[in-house]
């Protein structure tokens, strides 16, 4: 099962480290490695969240919205202005792209 089928609007974010989220929805406990990257070729952030990449859609009263990279898929993440996240929704119905971390810390898209 895609971890990220799971809607996470109003769940209380129990315990936070540094990248990772721990989400307890139900019996079932979600494990999220988010990461905030910076694209290479147009230096622009970019939100990974379990491999899926993110690009910043739209700054909203509350925050921002960031949608899948991947132009056919529909899932989207919702962060406060803080970058905390707030709602995960949709479920990707692809791989995630691959991409290659640079000596600089950037990252580039590699394959197709
Ligand atoms: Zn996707």
């Amino acid at each position: 099962m895609c971890l990220l089928s799971f809607t996470l609007k109003s769940l209380a974010i129990p315990s936070r480290s540094k990248q990772q989220y721990i989400y307890k929805f139900n019996k079932h406990v979600l494990l999220l490695s988010v990461k905030f990257i910076t694209m290479s070729k147009s230096g622009k952030q970019h939100l990974m969240i379990n491999k899926y990449i993110y690009y910043k859609k739209s700054t909203l009263q509350r925050g921002m919205k960031w949608c899948c990279t991947n132009c056919l898929c529909r899932a989207y993440v919702k962060t406060s202005h803080e970058l905390e996240i707030q709602e995960i929704r949709g479920e990707h119905l692809h791989q995630p792209a691959k991409y290659h971390q640079l000596a600089d810390g950037t990252y580039i898209k590699v394959g197709i």
